[in-house]
């Protein structure tokens, strides 16, 4: 039994690593990307049915408007991912409480009206489109769930082979491991696919005119926001001033990206 679940772990290991656009960091996947876009369309009508969708109006514009940008703009400067296949949606859900935006596989993304006033203008709200649009060109919640997957299949290696101890070492140990495979590899590995969004996410506004050095102003506002989070080593978030220094430094190709789409404009 042991033999199979290694040879099992090799075959999803070996047979499903793939690479991200644009960083080109190597991931695990082991859902195919129609079953993530499925996936994701469906969660998208779930949730949608429970919220109040704003359909007219200057601001419904601007997401649409700046969602197709930044579509086109990923298509352009992505053309090795899964952009051009998306069934992109684009929606602004009335609710003022709620500082948040999210992008599911398959590009189905919706802005609530809580963070406008903490965007305040378009390049801004263009950034975080293009960080949450990112996530789902980068597959991260298809490489969340394999993770997932794996941790379970080792998870239950660990318990077989405790077979002999005692009950209650025994769940002690397990309970540990849990603990640990969470802050040890889910929690940084959440961290390093915020970086990759924020990184992602600044070349595809950057590309469709949107002045990235907006971003700075945009991530101190919503640290602000959210003050009183828990310490960096707990967080699925890098702190402000770690993502600000990362913003800074990818900042001239940023620009570089910007001036030639306002040159094509
Ligand atoms: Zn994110």
């Amino acid at each position: 039994m042991r033999a199979l679940l290694i040879s099992l772990l090799l075959a999803v290991v070996v047979g499903a690593c793939s690479t991200v656009p644009g960083t080109g960091r190597s991931q695990l996947l082991l859902l195919s990307s129609g079953q993530e876009m499925k996936l994701g369309a469906q969660a998208y009508t779930e949730m949608l049915v429970h919220e109040r969708v704003i359909t007219s109006g200057n601001d419904a514009a601007m997401v649409q408007r700046i969602g197709e940008r930044i579509a086109q703009s990923a298509i352009e400067l992505l053309p090795e991912s899964d952009a051009k296949r998306f069934r992109w949606e684009f929606k602004l859900i009335d609710d003022p409480q709620m500082i948040n935006a999210w992008a599911l596989p398959g590009g189905k993304t919706a802005v609530y009206t809580g963070l406008l006033p903490i965007t305040g203008d378009e390049d801004s709200l263009a950034i975080v489109m293009g960080h949450e649009v990112a996530h789902a060109i980068a597959r991260h919640g298809n490489e969340r769930m394999s993770h997932g997957m794996v941790l379970q299949l080792g998870m239950l290696g660990a318990d077989m082979g405790m077979r002999d101890m005692d009950p209650d070492d025994r769940a002690m140990i397990m309970a540990g491991l849990g603990v640990g495979a969470n802050i040890g590899v889910m929690l940084p590995f959440s961290r390093s696919h915020e970086s990759e969004a924020d990184e992602i996410g600044l070349m595809l506004a950057a590309n469709a005119g949107y002045h990235p050095e907006a971003s700075i102003g945009l991530w101190q506002r919503m640290g602000a926001a959210s003050s009183g989070s828990p310490p960096e080593w707990l967080s699925t978030h890098p702190s402000s001033e770690t993502r600000i220094r990362r913003l800074q430094a990818l900042m001239p190709e940023a620009n570089k990206l910007y001036r030639r789409a306002l040159n094509r404009r």
